[in-house]
């Protein structure tokens, strides 16, 4: 086993972790050197110092990202985070994990990211909106329809983008609705998109389960985040019949051996904006270290980055893990558990769901013409599936995990598209 002391030591950077997937899908597709320098590294970085005025009079500078890793195969898309760990090699990785999932699911998009170094939980409402509309107003000179398409992500929601939305109507003087996606309903959001990401990976949990012989209605689940992501997860996997016997958020785990009431606790969540004081019969707490090492069918990272390290994974006890957040498992860990034989549905197909009916989003906004929920939902399912069949194939036809197989299809179908578009000039 190749684990080296120094990843139990520290936190491991998110972008070193991203370049070493690629250079292991690189290696096997047989990329020749120029194609590898290509890929390895973002195309576009971005970096704003922008200040913002506080309600009590003082001046706050915020940093913030914008990276465009790759845009060969259409405009760049990807989600904005605020969180005070954010920064540059944290977005050029998820940046870069956006152009492979993209990719994956085979949606005309390159990959982008942004953040900006804050904890939203420091700012009033009205701090908030003027930090988001200022940042949006300095990342204006990349960001619209046709380049480049932001999105949630951690700490981000469809009001943060409906704020985005309308200040670059404002500056351009009339309303761009396709320049952002998760969007309230109201100004042009899609059906769907509140719960896509998380009903990407019910379906790719389920697919899981299907191939490995795990009957859903009779699977245990485990959650870790209870945002976007790991709340939908939660409810959608319950709905199709598993028992969620525990979830946690950023103050601790909420365990319960007789499965949890996941209605019950969204509902607490957008009543008192986290779960701390939640209770219901049964419930025992435990720390998100022991939430991620409890004896489950189906594991579910949904929080953020470096969460199963070579440090926990020989304790992960769990059948299938399916990847809500993007970058939970460090390839170290990926080693061990795949040894292990523990299932893994990578990031970048566990979680396109979000993505997918991103892009449904921008085309609905872009034609002026809207869809149902049942069209959204079944051309979201036929893609999921689609995709996480392909993946299997592959991984059972070289014998590979999971995560090689998703690689090797998105690096090869973006390597393809650069070859034949030729480099410039
Ligand atoms: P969110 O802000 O809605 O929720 C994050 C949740 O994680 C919260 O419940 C928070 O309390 C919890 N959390 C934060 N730090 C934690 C910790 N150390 N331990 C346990 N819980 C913790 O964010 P989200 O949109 O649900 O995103 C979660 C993950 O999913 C991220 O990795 C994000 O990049 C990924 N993702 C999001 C989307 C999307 O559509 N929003 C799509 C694809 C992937």
């Amino acid at each position: 086993m190749a684990t080296s002391l120094v990843e139990s030591q520290h936190k491991e950077n998110p972008f070193e972790i991203a370049q070493q997937q690629f250079d292991i899908a690189a290696e096997i597709l047989e990329l020749n050197d120029g194609m590898r320098q290509i890929l390895r590294v973002p195309q576009r970085e971005l970096t704003v110092r922008f200040p913002v005025t506080m309600e009590d009079g003082s001046v706050r500078v915020f940093t913030g990202y914008r990276v465009q890793h790759n845009i060969t195969r259409g405009p760049a898309k990807g989600g904005i985070r605020y969180h005070p760990a954010v920064d540059i090699d944290e977005v050029r990785a998820l940046a870069m994990w956006m152009t492979w999932k993209c990719a994956l699911v085979n949606i005309p998009y390159g990959g982008a990211k942004g953040g900006v170094v804050v904890d939203p939980k420091d700012l009033t409402r009205r701090e908030l909106e003027h930090m988001t509309r200022r940042f949006a107003s300095e990342i204006s000179i990349l960001i619209g329809p046709e380049k480049d398409i932001p999105a949630p992500d951690v700490n981000t929601d469809a009001q943060v983008m409906a704020w985005i939305m309308d200040t670059i109507s404002m500056h351009r003087g009339y309303t761009v609705p396709a320049v952002v996606t998760g969007k309230p309903i109201d100004v042009f959001g899609s059906l769907g998109r509140m719960d896509a990401t998380g009903r990407g990976v019910s379906i790719t949990a389920r697919e899981a389960a299907k191939h490995l012989g795990v009957k859903f209605d009779e699977a245990t689940v485990v959650v870790q985040g209870f945002g976007n992501v790991g709340g939908a997860s939660a409810l959608l996997m319950g709905n199709m019949g598993a028992k969620v016997i525990a979830v946690s958020d950023v103050s601790g785990g909420y365990y319960s051996s007789r499965g949890l009431n996941i209605p019950a606790m969204q509902q607490y969540v957008r009543d008192n904006r986290s779960l701390v004081g939640y209770k219901e019969p049964g419930l025992e707490m435990v720390s998100n270290a022991e939430l991620l090492e409890l004896k489950c069918d189906i594991l579910v990272p949904a929080a953020l980055e470096n969460q199963i390290t070579v440090a926990n994974a020989s304790r992960i006890n769990a059948k299938i893990i399916v990847e809500g957040a993007n970058g939970p498992t460090t390839p170290g860990a990926d080693e061990i558990l795949y040894d292990r034989g523990v299932f893994i549905v990578p990031d970048i197909l566990a979680n396109a769901g979000g993505v997918t009916v991103s892009y449904f989003e921008w085309v609905q906004g872009l034609q002026e013409f809207f869809w149902t929920e049942e069209e959204i939902n079944e051309r979201l399912e036929r893609i999921m599936v689609r995709s996480f069949s392909s993946v299997l194939d592959l991984a059972l036809k070289h014998k590979i995990a999971m995560r090689t197989a998703a690689y090797l299809v998105s690096v090869k179908r973006v390597a393809d598209a650069t070859t034949i578009r030729g480099i410039y000039p």
